[in-house]
């Protein structure tokens, strides 16, 4: 399963080495000081025969390249796998140094997987160019760093982009009090739940490409600012894209600290990271969350303990200013602009705070109501977590919300039309066939209501 042609891989380069690193066990290795090491493919000399050895170092959570050269086995690593490699009586000579992965200017190879779906370095690749094709229109902005960046294992810059016709600087600013509403669309804080990047991706394209020719998106780009982050969780998606043309179930991000014994390559429900969607400090674990570090579900060690929502807290804390006070029953000022929704995947629901309870939140009235018309343009069902399915503490939306009164939904978005198309992995001509189309106009509706949220009833 682990043994795919050798230009796949390329696409998940430098990530591909901190994936090994941590090892067949899943534990963590000390993080190294500085850039992460060279990725590169090693020729290993055949020791007794050719496919003994490789099923040995496939064994080992080696990363053994289909079919053997003259010189001997093709296997992917770093210094760590090297020495690896000497320890368990291998030789193995540097065939080659892989690229540094360059996502401003994808091949092929390294902008898709899974039948089109982007990959990460071709999500920035694409957000790149959209903000270097229409500087009027579109502004990239860095946020923070992934767990694995921050641990110097590879990982990605936290990347946004805010879409608006830019007329001042104060348009894109990172300011709470910029002039336009902000309307936020979220991608992929799960990252198996691969629809979502995608629905992200086509939302950037929707906007930038319908501005001067469609009335109510110019109209609606004039007046509020779209801010979109496809992929939340870049390292998750990393490990789900590794898989290939089977993608691996990776819900949570790539934190290693916690649990040693969780499946890898992960499985649905045995993997290592912290489920972003449950570790946000609004209520955190106050139910609906798992405290097993291989659980999809695991909370993480704290509130708020990973850098991948600490920076999409601090984004948006720039974006919105605080309209609702410090109770759990103080509703959220009528003044309050702007709407949050996370996409997710795929059980075709508008869920809405709170998450955590299943009491209604004060201001459930308009909540209810926006949730309505995002339901009534795709034929999901809509209610809080607790009354469709079961509440759950540590989401985003509830964080949003409850911290500073933004109204926030999660979307879980599938197919209404052809249940071929529903599960975390649909083949990627779903997207166009029934997820998009009925999306891309309550996404546009939806936008509608961000300048008074509160008003809507
Ligand atoms: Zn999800």
């Amino acid at each position: 399963m682990r043994r795919r042609p050798f230009t796949a891989l390329l696409a998940a380069g430098v990530a591909i080495t901190a994936f090994l690193a941590a090892g067949p066990t899943g534990a963590a290795e000390p993080a190294p000081s500085g850039a992460p090491a060279p990725t590169y493919e090693l020729s290993v000399p055949v020791r007794s025969n050719a496919a003994a050895d490789a099923a040995l170092l496939e064994g080992k959570g080696f990363d053994v390249m289909e079919g053997s050269s003259a010189d001997g086995l093709r296997v992917l690593g770093g210094e760590t796998e090297r020495e690896r490699l000497t320890a368990l009586g291998f030789r193995s000579t540097v065939k080659r140094e892989l690229p540094a992965v360059q996502w401003d200017v994808p091949d092929a190879a390294d902008s898709t997987y899974y039948g089109g779906y982007l990959t990460v370095n071709g999500q920035y690749a694409h957000m790149e160019q959209v903000a270097r094709q229409k500087p009027g229109l579109a502004k990239v902005v860095d946020y923070g760093k992934s767990w694995r960046k921050l641990k110097g294992k590879g990982g990605h810059e936290l990347k946004a982009i805010c879409i608006t016709h830019i007329t001042s600087e104060k348009d894109c600013s990172l300011d709470p009090k910029a002039p336009k509403p902000r309307y936020v669309v979220v991608g992929q804080v799960h990252a198996r739940e691969i629809a979502t990047g995608e629905i992200a991706r086509r939302w950037i394209d929707q906007l930038v490409d319908s501005y001067g020719d469609d009335a109510a998106v110019t109209s609606l780009m004039n007046s509020t600012e779209f801010w979109v982050i496809p992929v939340a969780n870049p390292d998750g998606v990393d490990i789900v894209q590794e898989g290939g043309d089977a993608p691996y179930l990776q819900r949570k991000n790539a934190n290693t600290d916690n649990g040693t014994t969780c499946a890898n390559p992960p499985t649905g429900n045995s993997q290592s990271g912290v489920d972003l969607n449950r570790n946000a400090g609004f209520k955190w674990n106050s139910g609906g969350s798992s405290g097993d570090p291989c659980s999809p579900a695991y909370r993480g060690p704290a509130a708020d303990s990973e850098p991948e929502n600490t920076a999409l807290e601090g984004l948006f804390r720039k974006l919105y200013p605080d309209t609702r006070g410090p109770e759990v029953t103080d509703a959220a000022s009528p003044s309050t602009r702007g709407i949050f929704i996370s996409l997710h995947s795929d059980i075709r629901m508008v869920l809405f705070p709170w998450a955590w309870t299943t009491d209604d939140g004060p201001n459930d009235a308009s909540l209810r109501a926006i949730a309505a018309g995002f339901a009534k343009d795709t034929g999901y069902t809509y209610g809080q977590p607790g009354e469709l399915l079961y509440a759950a503490s540590g989401g985003t939306d509830d964080w949003a919300y409850g911290e500073l009164g933004v109204p926030s939904l999660t979307v879980e978005v599938g197919s209404t039309t052809n249940s071929a198309c529903n599960g975390f992995l649909p083949a990627y001509s779903c997207i166009s066939e029934s997820y998009w189309p009925t999306l891309s106009k309550a996404l546009l509706n939806t936008a509608k209501a961000a300048k008074a949220p509160y008003t809507v009833s």
